[in-house]
């Protein structure tokens, strides 16, 4: 059986040779895309001299400590008069060719029309100039391509004339749940049967790394009836297909057989983690177009982690956006581990004292200590039984 590096490995390299195209969008929809072009500043930055301070303008010369103040000039309010003195000038304004020099307003006193240095002040020739060019020049790379585009790179493409930026698509996920037990959110279960919770946590995992699903609901162990519903997604137009449910080796698992049955191929079946271990990977390729298919164990916990510890990690990768942050904890409470599966463990872990508690209950439908974690205890192959004050590593979730 696969281990879940060799699964990892296998998955990042379909994903990340998984073709997408791209799309313009507006600077306003670009926010948590990934451009597929690097933005190129249209005009020097900044594209003039000008103060980086509230203050007065001079001509620096050495030993001169007083200067008449005839005039002002604030930002965005340049005009080109022959200055005999020097002049008040605000932040971000234009600094007139004859000064070099931006003297701070805390730095001298006004008498009458002059501005006298305060004793005290330093002043250096060219201080509190901000220069043209000096952040970045014309035909500079501002943002590459590639880049996963968070608020200040919003401003950065603005700064480079960009209304409309070329970002990859996202990827569509089809979702799909089965199983004969499951009944719609709406509705109270009674004796064997549970709502289906599977596609909404998923969907909303899909939703937090920034791509898009499409809820294809429940169907039942019927297997002409899953059938018809499989084949209606590999038609659709998702680019990757999740199902939940029916692909371990109960009599009614009959998702693997199906999507066989349909053309999809087998990438692995397996790996050797808990939870999940059922977990099938394949492709399916028709008309020049693939998609990648995911059947997920059916318990929400596993279906939830298999998704965090398998899948997210390479999509996160391929569309540039920071990896789930790690941190070493100390454990805090004992954990049951006699075998030597990859184990992810839910758990809570407090930042701030770097330690870590995990749920007493692993169950993989406990849903409601699922919901109150925000980690993963991920423990390697090797070890076994980790005990209260060992180190471990925690996966924020
Ligand atoms: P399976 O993988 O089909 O053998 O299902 C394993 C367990 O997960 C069973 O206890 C199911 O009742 C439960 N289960 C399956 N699908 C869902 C779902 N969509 N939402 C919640 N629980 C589910
Ligand atoms: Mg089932």
């Amino acid at each position: 059986m696969l281990s879940f590096l060799e699964a990892c490995t296998i998955i990042e390299n379909e994903i990340l040779n998984f073709e997408i195209n791209c799309e313009k969008v507006s600077i306003e929809d670009a926010i948590n895309r990934t451009t597929a072009e690097s933005l190129i500043a249209d005009v020097d930055l900044p594209s003039f001299n000008n103060s980086a301070v509230d203050g007065i303008a001079v001509k620096y010369e050495n030993g001169i400590t007083n200067w008449k103040i005839s005039d002002e000039i604030s930002a965005g309010n340049f005009n080109d008069s022959e200055y005999k003195d020097s002049v008040e000038i605000m932040t971000g304004a234009k600094l007139p060719e004859i000064f070099d020099t931006v003297i701070p307003l805390e730095d001298y006193r006004m008498i009458n029309d002059s501005a006298v240095l305060n004793e005290n002040a330093k002043i250096c020739k060219g201080m509190n100039v901000r220069y043209k060019a000096s952040d970045a020049k014309v035909n500079e790379v501002i943002i590459s391509k590639n880049t996963f585009l968070t608020a200040r790179n919003i401003s950065g493409a603005v700064s480079c004339g960009s209304s409309e930026i070329n970002v990859y698509k996202k990827l569509i996920f089809g979702i799909l749940a089965t199983g004969d037990e499951l009944i719609p959110i709406n509705e109270t279960p009674k004796d064997d049967k549970l709502r289906v919770s599977n596609n909404y946590g998923l969907s909303a995992a899909v939703t937090l790394i920034h791509q898009q699903s499409i809820n294809f609901g429940f169907i039942n162990d019927d297997y002409n009836k899953l059938k018809n519903k499989l084949k209606e997604m590999l038609k659709s137009e998702c680019d990757i297909l999740i199902t939940t449910g029916g692909v371990s080796v109960g009599k009614y698992d009959y998702v693997k057989e199906i999507f066989s049955e349909l053309g999809v191929d087998e990438i692995f079946w397996k790996v050797y983690i808990k939870p999940g271990k059922p977990i099938f990977f394949g492709k399916y390729e028709n008309n020049g177009m693939s998609k990648l298919i995911f059947a997920l164990p059916g318990n929400p916990v596993s279906s939830l982690v298999n998704f965090d510890v398998l899948v997210k990690p390479s999509i996160l990768k391929k569309y540039s956006q920071p990896q789930p942050l790690k941190f070493k904890a100390i454990l805090k409470n004992d954990i049951k581990k006699n075998d030597t599966k990859r184990h992810f463990v839910s758990g809570i872990i407090d930042v701030n004292k770097n330690e870590v508690i995990t749920h007493s209950s692993q169950s993989s439908g406990n849903l409601a200590g699922f919901s109150k974690s925000n980690c993963l205890v991920e423990i390697n192959e090797k070890t076994l039984n980790p005990k209260n004050g060992d180190i471990v590593e925690c996966i924020m979730i």
